[in-house]
């Protein structure tokens, strides 16, 4: 197999791209600058001029024919792997998260249909937020049960008339996912398409040197690390409430792409990879257990109500990831665990 993979220096894709050379592809990884390059480089250092890796830099992923000259490849390339999108939460134009988003995917659906016609199957990282609107209100009787028909309801409307990030990344990323729907459905080609939906995605940093410091981390890992290890939190401080309840392990999700562009039954379907329900309360936990070092500073909030949410809150169920792709998901324990020494080394760069 020869693969594209955007975005390849981003927290999942560096996992999907470890995995992927670890199985023998030849992956080539397209990132927006040489400087990014430079990082992946030393990173997988190993696999540099061998067959296994080469690189592609494509500085504006929303301009016309972005990824023509990235798609040109010999051997061609038969899998494309689109996780290239925004995913930082703070207050923005709309088009910030949109444009890049939308037109990003859209921009690689044109490439392939134009010169990469080998291409069998094509895997866009969509969201959970593309599934569920998190921004509205999150109880009801009976509680929500999510699953991968469901459609977030957010309109574009709604997105391009607020700076709100609760609001423009889930519309960056239903819309973004939508177009690829649509592009399939409206033109005829030579590929596959799937999605892969996750929720809360967290676990260990692939190469935590590339972090400078705790600012740099991306940002669902920079959620916990600024809600539960800052340095200048204390023990009895509360645990932040938890905005979302659902996680998967970032190994698990990288794996997931794969088998998504890789088992013939994943075609044509979106993949809701949700390993269960993990707060606020149960990381500080982990975290303590793991941590005792960074005791004074870890808050302890209530141990003993650590599966403890609201009632009504909203639940998913996605039993066919495991049934049809087969795959077996972490525990949250595995997953904060793994992550926990990443985030005192890093926080020590702060
Ligand atoms: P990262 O921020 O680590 O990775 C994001 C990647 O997208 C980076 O390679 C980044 O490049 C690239 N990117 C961001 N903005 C742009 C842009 N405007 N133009 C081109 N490239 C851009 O985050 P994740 O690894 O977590 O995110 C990867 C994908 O997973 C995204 O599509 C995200 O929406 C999705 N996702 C993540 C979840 C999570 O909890 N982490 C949950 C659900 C979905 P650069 O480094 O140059 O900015």
């Amino acid at each position: 197999h020869r693969v594209l993979l955007t975005g390849a220096n981003g927290f999942i894709a560096q996992h999907i791209l470890s995995q992927l050379i670890d199985e023998g592809y030849s992956v080539r990884a397209v990132v927006r600058s040489q400087s990014k390059v430079d990082l992946l480089k030393k990173s997988f250092d190993k696999y540099v001029d061998t067959p296994l890796l080469d690189f592609a830099v494509v500085p504006d992923i929303t301009a016309a024919g972005a990824f023509d000259a990235a798609l040109e490849s010999d051997p061609p390339f038969d899998i494309v792997l689109h996780t290239a999108s925004p995913f930082i939460l703070r207050p923005a134009k709309s088009s910030d998260y949109l444009d890049p988003a939308i037109k990003g995917t859209t921009e690689v659906l044109q490439g392939i249909t134009r010169v990469a016609p080998s291409v069998k199957r094509v895997v866009v990282t969509s969201s959970f937020a593309a599934i569920y609107n998190m921004g509205g209100n999150p109880i009801s009787d009976p509680p929500k049960i999510c699953t991968s028909e469901d459609w977030n309801e957010v309109t574009l409307e709604e997105a391009l008339a607020t700076e709100n990030p609760i609001l423009t990344y889930p519309a960056s990323k239903k819309f973004a996912e939508k177009a690829a729907w649509d592009f399939v459905k409206e033109n005829n080609v030579n590929f596959e398409l799937s999605t892969v939906n996750p929720p809360g995605v967290y676990g260990p940093i692939f190469d935590p040197s590339q972090i400078a410091k705790p600012e740099d981390l991306n940002q669902s890992t920079g959620l916990i690390y600024n809600a539960l290890l800052r340095p200048d939190l204390k023990s009895s401080d509360p645990v932040p409430p938890t905005f979302l309840y659902l996680y998967v392990d970032v190994r698990d999700v990288a794996r997931a792409h794969i088998l998504a562009a890789t088992v013939p039954e994943a075609a044509g379907k979106r993949w809701f990879t949700v390993a269960g329900e993990l707060s606020n309360q149960q990381m500080a936990n982990y975290l303590r257990e793991a941590l005792p070092e960074r005791s004074d500073v870890i808050p302890i909030g209530e141990p003993d109500k650590a599966s403890w949410k609201p009632e009504g809150w909203y639940g998913a169920s996605a039993p066919e990831v495991e049934k049809v792709l087969g795959l077996k998901y972490r525990s949250a324990e595995e997953t904060i665990k793994d992550l926990a020494p990443q985030l005192v080394e890093i926080g020590k760069r702060a």
